[in-house]
């Protein structure tokens, strides 16, 4: 007999309990830790440009009177402030709108051609000609999903590698066969890339290697981890190769069945 499960079978009753007890309130306890950090640093992030607009709004007030340089450059100041404000909400919303949407979502075959060329228009259009950006589309296969949440999690690798390019620096979209009847979307750059240290961490939701950077780039904190998410949904996964000063590469993995036949 195996003695694992005697052992198990031995354990009384209420001891079990007590023991599945304690664990389902040390994960609770977690779960409401997770929450509790979240509520915090959402009431940050809004904070500080809230205190930009603010400040810039009282010291107009108090201006007797206000050339017109001055009021340009406030005014510039406090649009970026909003835009900062703006995208974080939208994220957020995109967010809680992928966690509130039922698991087993409604799936279409994803065009895969049309997705990708919208795609490069966004990042053209991201970049404003300052990296070369090239797209390799090789795969045959589309994809089964939800298109709006694929374009959000592809959208937001896109952004990332526009961001952390410095000028002149190159991007790749692809779309690409892997072995076993599975299919990768990746996007590499010749960016900053990540110190290795980070890289376990970097779906979580506001985690940032260098918070100036990524603020000062627009950065919201939120975008892999919405990555995270949408992937989960779609059984896909998500590998991050990168190395400090050469680049990154992010790519996501599709399962077979995962994978439609071209319409
Ligand atoms: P953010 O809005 O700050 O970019 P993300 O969740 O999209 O938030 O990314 C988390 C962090 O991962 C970023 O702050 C950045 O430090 C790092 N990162 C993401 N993509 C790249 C990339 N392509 N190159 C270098 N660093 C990246």
């Amino acid at each position: 007999p195996d003695e694992r499960v005697l052992s198990i079978q031995l354990v009384p009753f209420d001891i079990t309990r007590k023991l599945l007890l304690s664990r389902d309130i040390t994960q609770l306890e977690r779960v409401q830790t997770v929450h509790r950090d979240f509520v915090a640093n959402v009431s940050h992030e809004l904070r500080t440009p809230l205190t930009v607009v603010g400040g810039f709004l009282e010291t107009l007030s108090d201006m007797p009177e206000v050339d017109d340089a001055t009021l340009r450059q406030f005014l510039a100041l406090m649009l970026e402030q909003s835009r900062r404000m703006q995208s974080l909400v939208e994220d957020l919303l995109t967010l809680s709108r992928i966690e509130n949407s039922p698991r087993s979502m409604q799936q279409e075959t994803v065009n895969m051609d049309q997705l990708l060329d919208t795609l490069m228009v966004e990042a053209e259009g991201l970049s404003q000609g300052r990296h070369q950006i090239t797209l390799d589309n090789r795969c045959r296969r589309w994809l089964r999903g939800n298109v709006q949440e694929l374009h959000s999690a592809f959208g937001n690798l896109v952004s990332n590698a526009v961001r952390y390019t410095p000028e002149g620096g190159s991007i790749t979209l692809a779309w690409q066969e892997q072995d076993e009847g599975r299919a990768v979307f990746s996007v590499s750059d010749t960016g900053i890339g990540i110190p290795r240290e980070h890289l376990p961490r970097l779906t979580e939701r506001f985690y940032r290697v260098d918070r100036g950077r990524s603020r000062g780039n627009g950065g919201t904190g939120l975008g892999l981890a919405i990555v995270k998410h949408v992937l989960a949904r779609h059984q896909a996964r998500l590998e991050v190769h990168s190395e400090p000063d050469k680049g990154s590469c992010f790519s996501v993995i599709f399962n077979a069945e995962q994978l439609a036949a071209r319409e």
